[in-house]
């Protein structure tokens, strides 16, 4: 019976479309786009190394180029074996240079000696558009709420696993970063911020959409102030946190 039905419907479209002009079959050749050429660019030699198009925010020798205290000031962070460490209460540093999206590469450690727990250990963060913050911390056999924990959009997004390496090893960000887009007359995000990270090599947050800027307090709310490129920022959480090959590409 369902034989039956099929070849009837077949034989009633068949006697639709006749006589009715169809174009030509297509080619392959006309879907393909030769112009313009993809951008050439040469990859890092290994995974993690800079790529040619990528600005390079640090390289373990100087960080008054690219890089500020909270208010433009020389930062009080230092360098040490080429690694850029931060030192409590010196603040914040941020980047001279805004960004809107990009992919970032940042390498860090936390102290090789575990001291404290929870929130109190290696605690730094990546700062998006100096906004939003991919935690940094010491998750290695260290319990903390896990909406705060290691490569967290804080107490927005959990990681999908603790990729964790221990204290005193570096560590890999790979963050893909796409900036919210702002209706034009309201201060409402039109389309939210969207993350995605991969820590040590491994997908922990993929390409989620933020509901405002961190906020230790409080719920964030989409509804923010309309804001344009922004600097990368790094924190200091009284901590001695290391960062090095920091790269970045603006896409
Ligand atoms: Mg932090």
């Amino acid at each position: 019976m369902k034989k039956i039905s099929i070849v009837f419907n077949a034989l009633i479209i068949s006697v639709l479309c006749f006589g009715q002009k169809y174009p030509a079959p297509m080619k392959a050749e006309m879907t393909e786009i030769w112009d313009p050429e993809v951008k050439i660019i040469t990859p890092g030699e290994q995974p993690g190394m800079a790529p040619s198009d990528a600005i390079i925010l640090f390289d373990g020798t100087d960080i008054n180029n690219e890089w500020t205290d909270s208010i433009g000031n020389p930062s009080g962070w230092k360098i040490e074996d080429g690694a850029l460490v931060c030192v409590r209460g010196t603040g914040e540093i941020r980047t001279k240079r805004k960004f809107n999206d990009f992919q970032l590469h940042i390498e860090w450690r936390t102290p090789a000696e575990a001291k404290g727990t929870n929130q109190d250990r290696g605690n730094s963060g990546v700062f998006l558009q100096r906004l939003y913050e991919v935690q940094v911390l010491d998750n290695y056999n260290n319990r903390t709420y896990r909406n705060g924990q290691a490569g967290s959009i804080y107490k927005q997004y959990v990681p999908l696993v603790n990729a964790c390496r221990k204290p005193g090893e570096w560590q890999t960000y790979d963050i893909i970063y796409t900036a919210p887009r702002f209706a034009t007359d309201t201060t409402v995000y039109f389309t939210p911020p969207r993350v995605t990270v991969i820590h040590n090599g491994v997908l922990i947050q993929n390409n989620v959409s933020l509901r405002g800027p961190t906020l230790y307090e409080g719920i964030p709310e989409y509804s923010v102030r309309k804001h344009g490129a922004g600097s990368l920022m790094l924190q200091d959480h009284d901590h001695p946190v290391a960062y090095r090959n920091i790269w970045i590409r603006e896409l």
